[in-house]
C-alpha cells in the first residue's frame, strides 16, 4: 500500500508562479520534485541577462529596505553611523526608476533605463554594502531586537552573483527555499551541487539530475510517492503557462 496520494509534493507548490524555465530547468525541476518534502519551494530558475541585472537591482531595493528596518531598531549609534553610510553609498548609485524591484510581481520588470556599466558598478556596491551590513546585524545582535523573519534580512546580505558569472543563465541552477539544511543533502543526493545562502539555497544541476547513487534513502519514498507524480502529471501543462506570464 503506498502513501496518499497528496503524499508527493504539487508542481503549483512546489515552483513559485514567477518563477522562468526553459527546457532544461523543467527537466531538473520534473526530476527532483519526488525527492523534495512538502514546505519547500523552487523560487527562481532560468535567468536571461536582463533578469540578472534586474536580480541586482531587487538586491538593491531589498537592502535598502532592510537598511531602514534596522535604522528603525534601538542600536547603538555607531550601527546606525554605519547604516547611514551605506545608505548613501546605495542612493550613490539609484537605478531608473528608483523603486518596485522588491514588490515587483513579474521579475524582470520594472526594466531600469541605466547602461550595461551602472548596473555592474551598481552590483559592485550592492556586493560591498551586503557585506558591511551583514557586520552590523551580527555585532548590533539585530535578530534578537526584531519581530521580522530572519531569513528576510538573511536575503538582505545574501550575495548576488555577478551576471557575468551567474549560473542561472545556464538554465540549470535552482534558488531553493524551505528547511535549507534538507535542501542541500538532497541535492547532492541527486548528483547537485548546493551553495546555503542563508534565506534560500542555490543548487546546481550542470550534468543533470542523478536519481541512481546516494539518492538511496529519499528514493524509497519516492516510489511510494510515484502515484502522485502521475495524478499531477497535468500541473506540467500549467507551468507553460507561468512561463509565458512570469
Ligand atoms: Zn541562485
Amino acid at each position: 500500500m503506498g502513501l496518499p496520494t497528496d503524499s508527493q509534493i504539487k508542481l503549483t507548490e512546489f515552483v513559485a508562479p514567477t518563477v522562468l524555465t526553459i527546457p532544461i530547468t523543467e527537466k531538473i525541476i520534473n526530476d527532483i520534485r519526488p525527492f523534495f518534502p512538502k514546505g519547500t519551494r523552487v523560487i527562481a530558475g532560468y535567468l536571461s541577462e536582463d533578469q540578472l541585472y534586474w536580480k541586482i537591482n531587487y538586491h538593491w531595493d531589498v537592502l535598502r529596505e532592510a537598511i531602514d528596518h534596522c535604522l528603525g531598531l534601538d542600536l547603538e549609534p555607531s550601527f546606525v553611523r554605519t547604516l547611514k553610510s551605506l545608505k548613501t553609498d546605495l542612493d550613490a548609485n539609484t537605478p531608473d526608476p528608483s523603486t518596485g524591484y522588491r514588490k515587483s510581481p513579474k521579475p524582470g520588470e520594472p526594466k531600469d533605463k541605466s547602461s550595461h556599466e551602472t548596473i555592474l558598478a551598481r552590483h559592485q556596491t550592492v556586493s560591498a554594502c551586503k557585506r558591511e551590513f551583514a557586520k552590523v546585524v551580527k555585532d548590533a545582535d539585530v535578530f534578537k531586537k526584531t519581530k521580522r523573519d530572519p531569513k528576510a534580512l538573511m536575503l538582505a546580505y545574501a550575495p548576488v552573483a555577478s551576471p557575468n558569472k551567474g549560473k542561472h543563465k545556464t538554465g540549470y541552477a535552482l534558488d531553493i527555499a524551505g528547511n535549507n539544511e534538507e535542501i542541500a543533502r538532497i541535492t547532492k543526493s541527486l548528483g547537485g551541487y548546493a551553495f546555503n545562502e542563508g534565506s534560500h539555497v542555490h543548487c546546481e544541476w550542470k550534468n543533470g539530475v542523478d536519481t541512481s547513487g546516494n539518492a538511496a534513502a529519499d528514493k524509497k519514498s519516492s516510489a511510494a510517492r510515484e502515484i502522485g507524480i502521475k495524478v499531477n502529471q497535468h500541473l506540467i501543462n500549467q507551468r507553460h503557462c507561468f512561463s509565458q506570464i512570469a
